[in-house]
């Protein structure tokens, strides 16, 4: 998804900062300097005056005396040089510094967005998935079938809990592997703690290292969230709306632990329709089991995720129960 306007400004406002504390430090740099030398200014002043006239002299086609003052320019440009050295400065002390030599922070080098603005999309991208932290730990890499027992078995299916974490891993897997070409949602279900949002932690980060948009919002922060844009007129509030039904994957972690009253239920079907229309990824993760589904919410809300999500159950024991006997890894 390109840029939302205000994730654009707000790389852009970032990249005229950095401009503007950079011009700054030339200008003390510049003090500083000239309060040791004041030849320095003084070089800096006839340059500044003979470039001007190199530039009266080009616009007006007069070729006499540009090469006079190009050689005069370049002589006080040595001095400046041989000056600055014997301060002990670098020759470019006076230049104008830059973060990023690469776009001279603009952002841009010609028409391509510079590597620094990939990172600052990222960057941003992370920071607005709510995500940030957990993500370095909570990631593919991290994924472990230890915890998935060989021995507990999903009723359903009849394979072991290990067999059914490693299904929903591919699963998974390829969720990211086909996000640009394909449309798909997933729905992970199944006990407390065996996994389900470590799983799509696992898929975010993918996601976002590959400058996806990701939101991620408990359940209950969520509809927080569309109640306070809902009930007061927030003048940016909207964005958050529209933000909301259009980032590339929106994550509902922990669906059924918020309250659920007809608000609730008719927002949480108009986010998964909405997203379905715009053909927006969503996961969604809950402890609920799926005949209490319908009850909690909609009969319609669940026939919409029957038929447009990929139904990933996990079964095992609490991972952070285990986590804690193996000594609070
Ligand atoms: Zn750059």
């Amino acid at each position: 998804m390109p840029l939302q306007n205000f994730q654009y400004d707000m790389i852009m406002r970032e990249y005229n900062r950095r401009q503007a504390q950079n011009r700054r430090l030339l200008e003390e740099r510049k003090a500083d300097a000239y309060l040791k030398h004041p030849r320095l200014r003084e070089i800096d002043e006839e340059v500044a005056s003979l470039s001007a006239g190199k530039v009266r002299a080009l616009l007006s086609g007069e070729e006499s005396g540009l090469e006079d003052l190009k050689a005069a320019i370049s002589l006080l440009s040595e001095e400046r040089t041989a000056l600055l050295l014997s301060l002990g400065y670098d020759a470019d002390y006076l230049e104008l510094p830059y973060t990023c030599p690469y776009c001279q922070d603009t952002g841009y080098v010609g028409s391509k967005k510079c590597i620094c603005f990939k990172k600052a999309e990222i960057e941003l991208l992370y920071t607005q998935s709510n995500l940030k932290e957990i993500l370095k730990k909570e990631n593919f890499d991290h994924f472990s079938f230890d915890y998935y027992s060989d021995t507990i078995k999903n009723e359903a299916t009849g394979l072991s809990a290990r067999e059914t974490a490693r299904r929903a891993y591919d699963t998974a897997r390829n969720f990211v592997r086909d996000f640009d070409t394909s449309f798909e949602n997933l729905f992970l279900y199944g006990d407390t703690g065996v996994g389900k949002t470590f799983l799509s932690h696992c898929i975010a980060y993918e996601l976002l290292e590959s400058a996806h948009c990701v939101l991620y919002f408990s359940a209950f922060d969520l509809f927080d969230l569309l109640a306070g844009s809902t009930f007061s007129k927030k003048s940016d509030s909207s964005g958050e709306e529209e933000f909301i039904y259009d980032c590339d994957l929106l994550i509902i972690d922990d669906l059924g632990t918020e309250l659920t009253n007809s608000f609730v239920s008719s927002q949480l079907f108009l986010c998964i329709n909405e997203r379905i229309m715009r053909r927006k990824s969503t996961i969604i993760s809950t402890n609920l089991k799926l005949e209490n589904f319908s009850e909690a919410y909609s009969e319609r809300t669940f026939s919409r995720i029957a038929s447009n999500y990929h139904m990933l159950k996990l079964v095992g024991k609490d991972i952070r129960i285990q986590k804690i006997f193996l000594g609070g890894k």
